[in-house]
């Protein structure tokens, strides 16, 4: 088996210290990779080649925007070209079912495509100014910002990479890109496409490797102007720390517990199926999973009823066999989601389905846990309090508007939320008061490159996607002309 390397300064290297990481397929536990195991030196090397890219050649930045666009859309045709072995790769590395993983592929087409649009349109503003000094004028451009490093976890392999690359490359930066250790299999082929469509070298980089090794370098070197970083809170906080020695610029997208509302007015197939998109999509490895269901308490026997049969019905396996839902990522993750569905058990909340590891047929290989439910959870539960980060719901229940509003805010993450109601000025005045950067009406988990991405509270901060993605990566330069040259007549 081929070991994946590195991808520093345009050139495939193995790290220093000659270590090697088993990737493994989680559906059945089998070796489908090996990897190159980075360090400290490695991530350096990496820092080093994009700085001088960036700052010494800067031909990546100096190049004319729509020439970088015109190597962006060459890298969306590639990705497209090989969507099959990607969506695939993402499925064996990750677990999620192949369609989900397809969908994953057509969106990191799309993001590409965006980015390299978004750079071709007109940026930064023309403004009337004073003239206390003589007749002046004034206009504001986007620079990119230098060397970025970006961080992204396991859930959406691939298209968590292109949220932060395509924007990132649009506006014209060189990066250092470290995927999650545990699915970094199409970041490698990704980076493949980068070299045969001609990014110039160290451009963009990728190291290989864990958190603590390869990864927290990137947050304190003095090196890097910016990082941008997904996964948990808790990792989030010691990024932001170790950011602070440079003062380099931070986004954040960290987790979340998010709440789904549901209105007794509510089309309630409809919303049992989108609670289902909501909270087992992703085998709820999804940060913005709708993991708390706070239901209208006339509903909820009917509803959860419902939810718990259509749950049950659900077809878990392989992902590769296409099942409605895949494997979970690791033997620790699955590990963690156990430990979360026996202390909301010991803490008194009431199972109505699932609750256990499957291991039917070949599942016993694999992680594998049954689309889970409880009812009669209630605040200081840890179900209702902690990201799971699996196909957990917990679900409580209200009986006014104002009660299900303060439920909805009543947790330190604010990633998302969702209402189901047919009172349009109800849905309206609901998600306006969610303390959230994503909402949905009459829908759960839809995501769309056209508009911004993250959270408010300890969800974190900055946003991908939309506009404001690209933003992120840039920084504005303001620039006063003197219409007049000469003296000023200031100094009599
Ligand atoms: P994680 O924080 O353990 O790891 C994420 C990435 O950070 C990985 O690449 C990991 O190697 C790296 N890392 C870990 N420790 C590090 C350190 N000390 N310094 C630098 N890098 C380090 O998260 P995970 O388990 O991979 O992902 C799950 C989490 O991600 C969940 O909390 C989920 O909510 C969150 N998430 C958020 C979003 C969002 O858009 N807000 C999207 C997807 C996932």
């Amino acid at each position: 088996m081929d070991i994946k390397h590195n991808y520093i300064d345009g050139h495939w290297q193995a790290a220093l210290g000659g270590t090697t990481r088993e990737v493994i397929n989680p559906a059945n536990g089998e070796l489908i990779g090996i990897v190159t195991d980075s360090k400290q030196e490695d991530t350096r090397a990496a820092i080093a080649a994009a700085r001088a890219a960036f700052y010494e050649r800067g031909d990546w930045q100096r190049m004319a925007g729509p020439k970088r666009a015109d190597l962006l859309l060459r890298v969306a045709a590639a990705i497209e070209a090989r969507a099959d072995e990607l969506a695939r790769l993402d499925t064996l590395d990750n677990g999620k079912p192949l369609r989900e993983a397809r969908c994953d592929v057509d969106d990191a087409v799309a993001c590409f495509r965006y980015y390299a649009g978004l750079i071709t349109k007109p940026q930064g503003g023309v403004y009337e100014v004073g003239d206390g000094f003589g007749p002046m004028h004034a206009y504001a451009m986007h620079e990119p910002i230098g060397v970025c490093a970006l961080i992204t976890p396991w859930n959406y392999p691939l298209l968590m990479a292109t949220w932060k690359l395509a924007p990132a490359l649009a506006a014209g930066n060189c990066v250092v890109f470290k995927p999650s250790e545990l699915t970094p299999l199409s970041a490698v082929a990704l980076f493949e496409i980068f070299d045969a469509v001609g990014l110039p070298p160290g451009t963009a980089n990728l190291v290989l490797g864990n958190g603590p090794d390869a990864g927290y370098e990137l947050a304190q070197s003095h090196d890097v102007d910016m990082i941008t970083f997904t996964g948990s809170t808790r990792t989030g906080q010691a990024i932001a720390s170790a950011a602070v020695g440079n003062l380099k610029k931070v986004g954040l997208e960290l987790g979340g517990k998010s709440p789904n509302i549901v209105f007794a007015d509510a089309d309630l197939e409809g919303a049992v199926e989108w609670a289902m998109i909501g909270v087992f999509f992703n085998q709820g490895e999804v940060c913005s999973a709708g993991s708390r269901l706070l239901i209208e308490e006339s509903i909820k026997d009917r509803f959860v009823a419902r939810l718990a049969e259509r749950a049950n019905a659900m077809t878990i396996g392989n992902g590769l066999a296409d099942p409605d839902m895949g494997a979970i990522v690791s033997a620790a993750q699955l590990g963690k989601i156990l430990g979360h569905i026996a202390r909301a058990k010991a803490q008194g909340a009431r199972l109505v389905c699932g609750g256990e590891r499957y291991t039917e047929g070949e599942c016993g290989k694999g992680y594998f846990v049954r689309p889970t439910i409880f009812d009669g959870c209630h605040r200081d539960m840890d179900i209702v309090r902690e990201e799971v980060f699996g196909p957990v719901l917990a679900v409580q229940t209200f009986r006014t508007e104002a009660e299900a509003i303060a439920m909805a805010n009543d947790t330190p993450y604010g990633l998302a939320g969702g209402v189901f109601t047919t009172d349009g000025a109800r849905a309206l005045r609901v998600v306006r008061e969610i303390r959230a950067g994503v909402t949905w009406i009459n829908c759960y988990n839809p995501t769309f490159n056209e508009a911004p991405w993250g959270g408010y509270k300890m969800s974190g901060y900055g946003r991908d996607l939309g506009v404001n993605g690209l933003q992120e990566y840039q920084q504005i330069k303001q620039i006063n002309i003197n219409l007049q040259p000469g003296t000023v007549g200031w100094y009599q």
